[in-house]
């Protein structure tokens, strides 16, 4: 039987107002044209776009979901945290860090975002299929219990896992290749042996006093989590063949021993050779394979049941285009739109290397424990 999808995906996605400025940052007076905030409402419109219109839009079917409600976000976050947010007055916008606005419009499409990730996880682990997608905005993954962190208010897939945790589900595994760390979803589960988290990403490091983590192989897990937190720490300039070469050796093995029920991955495709906000240069094929290797494994451990849920992906034309690709890789399909931008691989002979020192340093921490 031909695989299907489910997309839970709502138009109060597009209500969150980012704004303007430098870049991410606040508007200089130095300079005389804003530019669009980089997570805005146009990247999504690409992505519904062609997802409707694309080689793969027979294989959806979409769908639209409840926002979430507060006792659905309150296990993974923090009741003070949240009632900071609600307590922003209407029609006020404001900073919640250097680069994370909160506007009029944003609590519809944060509520929606956290309803839409906690729908997709629900319909693949109560058998409705076995593969789900959540197209939603503002990501998440740097949502930490108690904060809002580099555009993310709350953390979509970790109230997803707890929502699906309070039906039942026990054991869980996250893949995040978004080109950040995913520390918010690293935090929430740091000490839980329940939860597998992974993330692929630039080595950035740790970027101020509330995202204190590093994205290190040496952050392993604390407590009865140890050992189930594995950070794929990838200098700037990786592309696919690390990415998969990560994958094969590091990651499938790590998952498939420790034997989840479901696979939730983090999405993003800000990995993608020309975002604005990423370092690495994973294209179109190499995101079909992420996807593919991904579904692979959710057959072979645990019954093929995967949902996705989107986090950055910031090149407004290119991301699109590596969405399709991976929800095709997803589908278990061949890539069948052509890569219409250039790349440069990286050099095959220094991946073997630079994965070996990446599990040196995550199983010598372990050994530390
Ligand atoms: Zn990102």
């Amino acid at each position: 039987m031909t695989a299907r999808l489910a997309v839970y995906y709502s138009p109060l996605a597009l209500r969150h107002d980012t704004g303007s400025g430098v870049f991410e940052a606040a508007a200089s007076p130095l300079l005389c044209i804003a530019e669009p905030h980089p997570e805005n409402a146009q990247r999504l419109e690409n992505m519904v776009s062609i997802l409707r219109k694309g080689p793969i839009s027979d294989r959806l079917d979409w769908r639209e979901a409840p926002p979430a409600e507060l006792e659905a976000l309150l296990r993974f976050h923090d009741a003070a945290y949240l009632e900071s947010l609600r307590a922003i007055p209407a029609g006020e916008s404001r900073r919640v860090t250097s680069t994370t606005v909160f506007g009029p419009g944003s609590w519809a499409s944060i509520s929606a975002a956290a309803g839409q990730a906690i729908a997709a996880v629900d319909h693949v682990w109560r058998g409705a299929g076995k593969l789900a997608y959540a197209l939603v905005r503002p990501p998440g993954h740097h949502a930490q219990p108690t904060t809002a962190d580099g555009y993310c208010f709350l953390n979509n897939i970790g109230v997803a896992i707890e929502a699906a945790r309070a039906r039942g589900l026990r054991r869980a595994a996250v893949i995040d290749w978004d080109v950040h760390h995913g520390n918010g979803t690293q935090e929430g589960f740091y000490a839980d042996p329940d939860v597998f988290t992974v993330s692929f990403h630039m080595d950035h490091g740790a970027w101020g006093p509330a995202h204190l983590q590093t994205g290190a192989p040496e952050e392993a897990g604390r407590g009865a989590g140890r050992g189930a937190n594995l950070n794929v720490a990838l200098p700037f300039g990786s592309g696919d063949a690390a990415y998969h070469a990560a994958f094969d050796r590091l990651v499938a093995p790590a998952l498939e021993a420790f034997g989840p029920e479901l696979l939730v991955v983090a999405a993003g495709q800000d990995a993608n050779q020309f975002d604005p906000n990423g370092r690495n240069c994973v294209t179109m094929a190499g995101f079909h394979g992420l996807a593919a290797r991904s579904r692979a494994l959710a057959e072979r451990c645990c019954a093929g049941r995967m949902a996705l849920v989107q986090e950055g992906g910031y090149a407004i034309s290119y991301a699109a285009l590596c969405l399709h690709a991976t929800l095709e890789g997803a589908l278990g399909e061949a890539m069948s739109l052509p890569d219409p931008l250039a790349y440069l691989p990286d050099p095959g002979d220094r991946v073997d290397a630079l994965i070996d020192g990446i599990e040196r340093r995550w199983r010598a921490a372990l050994r530390a424990a």
